[in-house]
This record gives structure tokens, C-alpha cells and sequence, in this order.
């Protein structure tokens, strides 16, 4: 993915690509982040070693564009690199960026919320269905349907749970309850 594409693609995928390939995904976090009271002369070197190692990231371009519409980065804190690109140079690229990162935010929130109608009306329906099931001369498999349905419900529930997690922490309101 291009960065061209990357910035007319919704979050959803977005963040789909970077789970799949993130390069960093078996890394040590610390490489990526500043520590507290750590001297510039230290970080200059590891930050330039998490720069290089986006860099060879097959996802470099998606995970740059989460972190522009996620709001990361401080143009007066240099504390950490993401998508290839220090604190400080993200929050340059979205100030540049500002008019677009809002209407690609506003367009992500539409489909989160479609996605969230479809999934609730989804949960609901499989929660109203009689498990009961009928097969090779009427047996009924009830046990094993329910645990079918029970099954089908729980990845529906995750599903809408990560959603508003994701909507929540955007919202400033951090881990959903
Ligand atoms: S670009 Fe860097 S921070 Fe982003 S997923 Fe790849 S390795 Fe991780």
C-alpha cells in the first residue's frame, strides 16, 4: 500500500494491514518510545534504528496514516517514532494535513457506525434464533447447535466490542468499559 492509497483508505483496513504485517508486531516496544528522563544523545541513536527499521516495514505507509488520524506525535515532545516518522515530524505532517485527516476521521467514524448497526442487528437476530436443529431423520442436535449459536454470538459481541473500544479511545475516553 502506497501512501497515496493509504490516505483515501478507510481505518478499518488500515488497521487490518498493520495487524497482518507489521513489522514490529515481535520488536521490542522500548525501541519505538523514549524513556522518561532519557538523554537526547541516546534517543537521537535509538530513534534513528526505529526510523531505519519502518523503513524495511511492509506497512510502513498504513501504519503512518493511523497515526495521523489517531493524533500521535507532539511537535514539542521528540519521544517517539511511528510509521517511520518521529513525534515531531507526525505532528508537522498533520498540521499540514489537517483539512484532509479530518474528513478521512469524519468518513471513518461513518463506517465504524455502519458497521456497528450491522453487526448489533446481526447479534440481535442470532440471539432470537432457535438453536434447535433437525437432521438425518429429525434428530435434534440441540447441544451442538447451541454452542454453535453460543459461538457465533461471542464473535459478534468482539467484533462490536473492539469497535467501540477503538471509538472510545479516540474519544479520549481510553479503555471501554
Ligand atoms: S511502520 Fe514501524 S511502527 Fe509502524 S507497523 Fe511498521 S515497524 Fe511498526
Amino acid at each position: 500500500m502506497t501512501s497515496t492509497q493509504a490516505r483515501h483508505t478507510r481505518r478499518a483496513v488500515l488497521q487490518a494491514a498493520v495487524d497482518a504485517s507489521a513489522r514490529c508486531a515481535a520488536a521490542d516496544p522500548d525501541l519505538f518510545f523514549r524513556a522518561e528522563n532519557e538523554p537526547q544523545i541516546t534517543w537521537q541513536a535509538r530513534r534513528a534504528e526505529a526510523i531505519r527499521f519502518c523503513t524495511g516495514c511492509p506497512t510502513r505507509a498504513a501504519c503512518e496514516e493511523l497515526a495521523l488520524r489517531a493524533g500521535d506525535g507532539n511537535t514539542r515532545v521528540d519521544d517517539m517514532v511511528r510509521g517511520g516518522l518521529s513525534g515531531t515530524e507526525l505532528a508537522a505532517a498533520r498540521t499540514a494535513q489537517a483539512e484532509r485527516l479530518t474528513t478521512a476521521a469524519a468518513a471513518d467514524r461513518d463506517t465504524e457506525g455502519r458497521q456497528l448497526d450491522d453487526l448489533t442487528v446481526k447479534l440481535r437476530t442470532q440471539a432470537s434464533t432457535s438453536p434447535d436443529g433437525r437432521c438425518n431423520g429429525g434428530r435434534i442436535h440441540q447441544d451442538e447447535n447451541r454452542a454453535e449459536q453460543n459461538r457465533r454470538i461471542r464473535a459478534l459481541a468482539d467484533q462490536i466490542r473492539q469497535i467501540r473500544t477503538a471509538r472510545r479511545a479516540r474519544a479520549g475516553w481510553g479503555v471501554a468499559a
